[in-house]
Formats: structure tokens, sequence, C-alpha cells
């Protein structure tokens, strides 16, 4: 394994470039000769520690960055493979994980993944089996058995996070599941691309509050009209271009090369003000060409650094600024920022103006039903185990499931009969019916605006799940342990009986939520003071 990477980004002295490439739908020709030729000329600069290889981006399908990866590995250039969890169930994860291990390429980017897009025949079917915070625990719990079996390196996982959140329910989903994330075993952090620096620097400031120690890269792009458009449009997910930050791009490449140079300038002086911040490193996104491009930013970025002019008033595109006055969060401001200018602020739930009463008194309902009969120290508990062992000895279970527990959970929670029940980790929405991705971990990065990614008609579960814990002071319950992914041998069982008879995740997963619970965070949206 080549650990240029790991060392380069766990030397505080160093400030780390990676470069992110993304395959083309072709196994030859010009699209894979341009990789491998940035790739041979970033190994052949020397600046760049490793470069990142998406996984069929934005949904669509590409060749694998395992077996381009393999040819850039060869040429002595540190690779991070980003797996996702959209196209393979666990089992197949796993193995293309001990695929990498094999070929010795172990620093690995954890993602939930795009929503998929259009494939042979039509939209492929979303797997969603596992979600990064499992993902990474997973991986975690390999390195042990890499160990043991005599492999000399382990993965060197890396995560994801989105600060430029423009509500206060998707911040805090965004650093709840940053939290789990950095807890089931991630070791870097890289940034989601936005425009504004008050957001960058916020990210800093808020995992020092949680107590994460560990290096993040701030994600810089070169924008083109193209692909300031793409984001604009919210067609890449987790990415923010505001429509005045778009018609500033579209002005400025009227002339192509004037356009070229302004891009480059603006990538180097985001580079120079999160080093500023106290980043570790970028992450350079945007490059198909020529790693030309790559030397100009970088050259650039000396130059800034050198003249001390680092300006920034070009990041201050705040996500929320071009959008109707609905879009304005409660915090009074147009986007809603933890820490007020300077003076870190206690930011106050606004769950009453979030939730209906309707919503409130559902979700108290379900959570005193959930507290009596669902919970290991409830002082109904043994009762309800007697009860459960007398249905399954007399082989009812079948009939309490058709008659009872199907329609009420039907009824109060569109639940999809999967037999694991993880309401209680979703402030009791159902992650099988209520988001499209299956997330029990926490808000994939594609939210906007607090809608979801993929039904943008509909409250992301996670903004939703924010302001009903808000409502009762248990925000910290977003980032409690690892929430094991769903044990698909209780499909179309009953989640009731497989609660008290032992047999769903919250019993049959323990050592799993144990070995990803490291205290290397702690999350608390009341106590950011
Ligand atoms: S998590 Fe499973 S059992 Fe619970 S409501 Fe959803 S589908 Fe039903």
């Amino acid at each position: 394994m080549l650990k240029i990477f790991q060392h380069d980004i766990n030397n505080p002295d160093h400030f780390v470039v990676t470069l992110e490439l993304v395959p083309g739908r072709d196994s030859f020709g010009k699209s894979v000769d341009t990789i491998l030729a940035i790739a041979k000329d970033a190994y052949a600069d020397g600046r760049v520690s490793a470069v990142s290889i998406t996984d069929n981006p934005g949904g669509n399908p590409s060749l694998s960055p395992d077996v381009l990866g393999y040819e850039i590995f060869k040429l002595g250039m540190d690779v991070i493979v980003h797996l996702t969890c959209r196209d393979m169930n666990r089992i197949g994860t796993e193995s293309r994980a001990l695929q990498l291990a094999r070929m010795g390429m172990k620093n690995i980017l954890a993602l939930t993944g795009d929503y998929p897009r259009k494939g042979f025949g039509g939209r492929g079917a979303p797997v969603f089996d596992l979600d990064s915070v499992s993902l990474t625990c997973m991986l975690n719990m390999l390195n042990t058995r890499l160990t043991q079996t005599g492999d000399p390196d382990t993965f060197f996982t890396g995560c994801a996070v989105s600060p430029f959140k423009n509500t206060e329910g998707e911040c805090f989903a965004q650093y709840a599941k940053l939290c789990r994330k950095v807890n089931a075993g991630a070791s870097f952090i890289i940034t989601q691309l936005g425009y504004d620096a008050r957001k960058y620097e916020e990210l800093i400031r808020i995992m020092k509050a949680m107590n994460i120690n560990i290096p993040v890269l701030g994600s810089v792009y070169l924008l083109s009209p193209k692909s300031a458009r793409a984001m604009n449009r919210g067609l890449v997910a987790g990415a923010f271009v505001t429509d005045s930050l778009f018609e500033m791009v579209l002005d400025e490449w009227k002339n192509k090369r004037h356009g070229l140079k302004l891009s480059v300038e603006r990538t180097a002086r985001l580079g120079v003000l999160l080093k500023k911040y106290g980043y570790q490193g970028i992450h350079i996104g945007g490059v198909h060409r020529s790693f030309k491009t790559v030397a100009k930013i970088l050259d650039r970025m000396d130059e800034i650094k050198k003249s001390g002019d680092d300006e920034h008033s070009l990041f201050s595109f705040a996500v929320a600024g071009d959008h109707e006055p609905q879009t304005t969060d409660l915090s009074g401001s147009e986007t809603y920022y933890v820490f007020s200018d300077n003076t870190k602020q206690n930011p106050s739930p606004t769950w009453e103006k979030r939730l209906s009463i309707s919503e409130h008194l559902k979700f108290r309902f379900l959570k005193k039903v959930h507290d009596i009969f669902f919970n290991a120290d409830s002082p109904a508990a043994p009762l309800c185990r007697t009860t459960a062992e007398w249905i399954e000895r007399r082989n009812l279970g079948r009939w309490v499931r058709i008659l009872i527990e199907d329609p009420v959970k039907g009824l109060l929670l569109s639940c999809q009969k999967c037999g694991d029940c993880g309401i209680q980790h979703l402030a009791f929405q159902c992650p099988e019916s209520g988001c499209p991705k299956h997330t029990r971990n926490g808000a994939c990065g594609g939210s906007k605006n607090g809608m979801c990614e993929v039904f943008p008609e509909k409250r992301c579960v996670w903004f939703r799940a924010y302001y009903r814990l808000a409502s009762v002071g248990r925000t910290e319950e977003m980032a409690s342990e690892c929430v094991p992914p769903r044990m698909w041998e209780m499909n179309h069982t009953s989640s009731w009986l497989n609660f008290h008879m032992g047999r769903d995740h919250q019993s049959q997963s323990e050592h799993m939520i144990r070995a990803c619970a490291s205290d290397r965070c702690k999350f608390d949206a009341k106590k950011f003071d």
C-alpha cells in the first residue's frame, strides 16, 4: 500500500492537495487516456498527495474507480477510492472492500452516494443497504480482520460533510452525522462544495466544539459555465452555486480565456483562504482536461500566499441568498449560521414553528408508546416479553402482525414491514418509507432548503427529526451510537415480536455498536456555546 496521502495528511505541517478525477462511460479511448495523463502529470509534479476517483458520479454508470485507480496506483500515485452504498448491498460492498485491500488501495472515501440516474433500460434500482456511517463502521471492523490475517495495512477511511446548508435543521443533521462518522472510525474529512467562506470557517469551529481532531480537506472547484449550471440547478448533490455566482461565471466566460483565468483565480484564492481557516488541505475538482490547470492553481496559491493578499469577498455566496422569502430560515437571516459573526451564539431551536400541532402530538404519542412498550428498561418490559413468548409458543405471530401491527404501523408510519424497526433512531419516522436512501444514521448531503434530494416536494426526514428532537431537548440523540443496518432476515415478520424476543438489530448487532462507538466526537446542538 502506498502511504503518501496518509503520511501527508497526518503531518500537521503539510498542506495536502488531492485531486478528484471523474471516470467516463468508456473503458478505452480519450476519456480514459486523459485521466491517466492527468494522474501521470500529477505524479511527476509532486505536489498532489493523492488522486481520488469517483464511484458512478451523479448516479450514472461509469468506468469502475477500482480498475482505473489500480492503473494509477501502479504509476506510483496514491489513490483514494470513493465507495458508495448506492449500487451494491452489504455483501457486494464487503467483497469490493476486500478486493481493494488485496490490490493495496486502502484509502477509501465512504459515501452514501447520489441517487441512481439512468442506466441500461432506465433508472437503476437504488440499493442503499448500508449508509455512509454503517459502511465506515464495516470498514473499521474489517480492519481487525485484515490485521488478524497478517495484512500489514488497514483501511484509511474518510468521510464527507456539507457545511453549506441554509436551515438550522439541515446544519445540525449534517454535523450530527459527521459526529457518527468520526466515532465509527473516519480518519479524515472532505467537505462538499460551496462558495460561502463563513460556512467553511464555521465547520472548523463546529469541529472544535465537537472535539473532532481529525484532518479536514476543503473542496475547491474549477467552475465552468457547464458545471456552475449543473450545481445551480441542483444536479450535483451537496454542491451549491447560487444564482448570482452562476450569472457571474457566465459573464466571466463570455471570453473563454478570461473565464478560465478567473476560475483559476477563484479556486486558488479559496484554497488560500481554507489554509488560513485551519484546513489541512484542499480537494480540487473540476479539472477534466489537463494537469496544467491544477499546476496553475497551485502556482497562483503560492503567489497569493507570498503577497499576503487573501481577500475573501469573492466567497460570500450564502446558500439561501438568492431564494424566495419562504426559504428564509427562522433564525431571522436568509441562511442559518450556528455561530453569529465573531461571537459564539447558543442557537435556540425553532421547533415550535417547524412542527405542526398534529406532528408534534404524533411524535409525543409514538415516543410515549415506545418508551413504555419497546424499551428494555421500561417497567412493562417483563410483561411484554412474557406476552411475546406466549404468542410465539402458540404460533400466533403472523396473525398479530397481519391483524394488529401492520394496520397500526401502516396508518401511523407508512410502515413497509421490514420487521427490524428503526423508527426510534429517526424521531419516530420510518427510514424505509420516509427516506429514499433508507438512511438510519443521519441525513445524506443532498437535501436543499430542508427538502429531500430525491423527492423535492417532501421534507427531509432528518430535517423533521431535528425539530422533533429539539422539541423535547434531545437533539444529541441524532449523534448517539452508530445504528446498525437493517436485518433483512426479519423482512415481513413482526418487528414487535422481534424486539421482545431479542431477534432484531438492537440485540443482535450490539457487537457492531460497541466496535464502532469511540468517543472521538461529542454532539449536542444545545451546547455550542
Ligand atoms: S422501520 Fe421497518 S418496521 Fe419500522 S415502520 Fe419502517 S418499515 Fe415498519
